[in-house]
């Protein structure tokens, strides 16, 4: 049975009644002071930890399923990453946690001023397929950072990572402040009926405006990650060689799934088929016969090959082309000679085919991006630094990568999101912690001295005096 016949044969799901009244149960946690103490949230992060050390090889094997990704694949972009990141906020809880003091003005002396992290409530956290793991988890190790209780609503499209966090989290996580729950569309819509505290959202952006519009009923806030089309700029002064490897190796891993692969690229004209010649001498090294290659993935499903399949006739295939419904593979495949009206322009790709397209130097690039919506990350690849500064002042996107593409992921001092149609809000790191909180303001000024009695009505004495 292919993976499409798998999906629409799915059984009409009925929301399990135990959603009901979620929202309410997990606020109540959180109010009752549970999640309140630095040791809880420590005990929290290091079961998360556990969760994923403990059961390594069934998460390989779950991603294996839903993604073919490799082994390494696996730890780098997921497991790993999600380790790193437990630890990190384990390690830097105490100094998250601790009050900020803030200069109080003179006018207000004597005075203490500071705010206050205070966990948001209860979170809802929905998660997309192609990261399964990450985009659940990495949210929920800000929530429970910052003292949130939390929903997680793993992807349904990567059914085997979505049953085995199912599984997990109860055995590892205290239920009392983290839920899983599996699901689709009419699971999501109960969820997104409750009055949440933040809404933390992955996905594409029309789904996005379902979600923000039931947040908007109960002025819920919401982070809101998503994608576009992420162009990279090829300016003629680029390391060509090193700069293929490195839009390879982004544009390739996950098969092309990733929210900030680069989508398509634009190249100086006069450098674009030594380029492209590049592009296909990097991915042969570093896949070789990708059918067969240990470290290329899978497209998640049937709908999702056909709809890349419909794309490959926007342009003339230079390497891959190839297509096996079977196996859900897709060649690593470049296209050329692809018009900005063509279909593979009009959408986000999100698989496997890397469009390159010349442009006329560096103003050629900046005249693409105006008008166009802001993705979440841009890439450019020179080694003149005006080029460099001009992309990074006359454009915008949630992300900027100079000479290297998507490893600002990795980089947890940054913060990740989008801006725009690309999203809003970010997160990783502290800035989890931050997503999750409300930073309350705090001023106190002792009564002994009464310093403001000077603004005190009645007036009379400034009058005349402004
Ligand atoms: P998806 O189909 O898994 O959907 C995301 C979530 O939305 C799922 O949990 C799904 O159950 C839920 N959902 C689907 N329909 C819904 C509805 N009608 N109402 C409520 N919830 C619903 O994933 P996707 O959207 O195909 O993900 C791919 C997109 O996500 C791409 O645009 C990609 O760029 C973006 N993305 C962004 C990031 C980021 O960090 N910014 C990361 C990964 C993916």
């Amino acid at each position: 049975m292919s993976d499409r016949a798998t999906i629409d044969a799915r059984p009409e799901t009925r929301p399990d009644a135990s959603i009901d009244g979620l929202a309410a149960e997990l606020r109540e946690a959180v109010e009752s002071g549970l999640t309140r103490p630095r040791e809880y949230r420590e005990r929290q992060l290091d079961g998360l930890t556990a969760m994923l050390l403990q059961h390594t090889s069934r998460w390989e094997a779950a991603l294996k399923a839903d993604l073919g990704k490799g082994e390494i694949e696996a730890h780098l972009t997921e497991i790993g990453f999600l380790v790193a990141e437990a630890r990190a906020a384990k390690r830097s809880l105490r100094r998250w946690m601790a009050p900020r003091p803030v200069a109080a003005p003179l006018a207000l002396q004597p005075a203490v001023a500071k705010t206050l992290a205070q966990p948001l409530g209860a979170a809802l956290i929905i998660a997309p397929w192609n990261y399964p793991l990450q985009l659940a988890l990495a949210p929920l190790i800000g929530a429970i950072a910052a003292g949130c209780a939390a929903v997680v609503k793993p992807s349904e499209v990567a059914p085997a990572t979505s049953a085995l966090l199912a599984e997990l989290a109860p055995q590892h996580l205290d239920p009392r402040s983290v839920r899983v729950v599996e699901g689709a569309v009419d699971e999501t819509t109960a969820l997104l009926e409750q009055r949440w505290d933040l809404i933390f959202y992955t996905g594409n952006a029309k789904i996005a405006r379902v979600v923000a519009a039931a947040a908007a009923k109960h002025l819920t806030p919401t982070i809101l990650e998503l994608g576009g089309k992420s162009p990279a700029y090829v300016h003629r002064s680029a390391d060509i060689p090193a700069t293929a490897r490195r839009l390879a190796w982004g544009k390739w891993i996950n098969a092309g799934q990733t929210c900030v692969a680069p989508d398509h690229i634009r190249v100086d004209r006069e450098i674009a088929d030594e380029l492209v010649e590049e592009l296909r001498r990097a991915t042969a090294e570093q896949l070789g016969d990708a059918r067969t290659s240990p470290d290329y993935g899978r497209i998640v499903n049937g709908r999702h090959l056909e709809r890349l399949t419909g794309l490959l006739g926007s342009g003339t295939v230079v390497t891959g082309g190839e297509v096996d419904e079977a196996d859900r593979f897709m060649a690593p495949t470049i296209l050329v000679g692809v018009d900005d009206a063509s279909p593979v322009m009009q959408e986000e790709i999100f698989g496997p085919i890397l469009p390159v397209l010349p442009v006329d130097g560096v103003d050629g690039f900046i005249e693409t991006m105006r008008g166009a919506e802001k993705p979440l990350a841009l890439y450019v690849f020179a080694r003149d630094r005006d080029a460099v500064r001009r992309v990074e002042r006359e454009t915008s996107s949630g992300a900027l990568g100079v000479n290297i593409a998507v490893a600002h992921v990795g980089a947890a001092g940054l913060p990740f999101g989008g801006v725009g149609e690309s999203g809003s809000g970010a997160y990783h790191g502290k800035h989890s912690f931050d997503a999750f909180s409300h930073h309350r303001s705090v001023l106190s000024k002792p009564t002994a001295i009464d310093t403001l009695r000077v603004i005190y009505p009645p007036f009379s004495s400034w009058r005349g005096r402004l």
